[in-house]
């Protein structure tokens, strides 16, 4: 029996007027955002230079841990931070990589990914969802304890050969982050398959059209396209809404932030700068390591035991 909610269908009706009046909202934000970014620019918001190639490290927290959602500075910010890990996976693969460095880093194998689950089982780990995080952090929800959210990238079809029969087997959701240009394309996930993935209680999400670096994008046509039509691919072929987007690379600045917003997002995920969450358009996730210890070590600096 499934303990994870199912994801609502939704219609697909919306007519050509309210298409018109989202692309025009996203508009004036683009223009809004450029005068930001004249302006000032918030750290969080800097883009990012570093590839998912090159940010397999495990990174360490700087601040201790929570899973509360708590407010950092209530006369400035009224935004909550919590510390809620993001797993992000690649590849899953029957035997240890062979290959370049960056596709080594990309890899877990089958045997070390199925530790790592049976580790957040072990240790009590929830498993939760990217709208309970973003709930979290808008204070209509609570988080349970040890929480923990597991995704994957790219939409490789060893992600559903190897990676599935394992998070069913420990009851786990995850989300699929799925680029639509690829999918069908030989060794990556067909849209069968996303839709067994999302039958089997699993959350599928854009990472846009053609994995494009988004924070390079100086056309707002182009931005909307990568954002806003993978969204609409991704709906109308699994008849599920799509309300999670991972930047490709961990890419993003201002405007990409605001366009993901605009286009209906729920969550968008950015990339390998640890674990503390505080904003729902630039959450912060950890690359996996095919490391059983290193894993361990990664999210043992954050056991809500260290709140008390
Ligand atoms: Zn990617």
């Amino acid at each position: 029996m499934r303990i994870y909610p199912r994801r609502s269908t939704i219609a697909f009706d919306r007519n050509k007027e309210e298409m018109d009046r989202e692309l025009l909202n996203f508009l004036r934000s683009w223009y809004t955002s450029l005068l930001v970014l004249f302006a000032a620019t918030p750290e969080h918001y800097l883009p990012s230079s570093a590839q998912d190639s090159a940010l397999a490290e495990v990174v360490e927290p700087s601040t201790p841990p929570t899973s509360e959602c708590e407010p950092r500075s209530p006369s400035t910010d009224k935004r909550s931070t919590v510390e809620v890990p993001i797993l992000v996976y690649h590849h899953i693969r029957q035997s240890d990589p062979i290959g370049s460095r960056a596709e080594r880093r990309l890899t877990v194998t089958v045997e070390i990914f199925d530790h790592q689950m049976n580790y957040l089982q072990e240790n009590g780990y929830q498993v939760i969802t990217f709208a309970t995080l973003a709930n979290c952090l808008t204070k209509t929800s609570k988080l349970p304890a040890k929480p923990v959210i597991i995704s994957f990238d790219d939409g490789w079809e060893d992600q559903f050969l190897y990676a599935l029969p394992r998070l069913e087997k420990y009851h786990y959701s995850a989300t699929f982050f799925v680029v639509t240009n690829s999918v069908g394309s030989p060794g990556f996930l067909s849209w069968s398959q996303l839709r067994r993935l999302l039958v089997e209680g699993m959350e599928i999400g854009s990472h846009s059209r053609s994995h494009a670096r988004l924070d390079k994008i100086n056309s707002p046509g182009i931005l909307w396209d990568q954002i806003h039509t993978s969204k609409q691919i991704l709906e109308s072929q699994l008849g599920a809404a799509v309300e999670e987007f991972a930047y490709p690379y961990g890419s993003y600045n201002a405007t990409t932030a605001a366009a993901v917003r605009s286009a209906g997002y729920k969550t968008a995920r950015a990339c390998c700068v640890g674990g503390v969450q505080s904003d729902a358009y630039a959450l912060r996730a950890v690359m996996a390591p095919n490391d059983l210890g290193k894993f361990g070590r990664y999210l043992g600096a954050r056991a809500p035991s260290r709140r008390n």
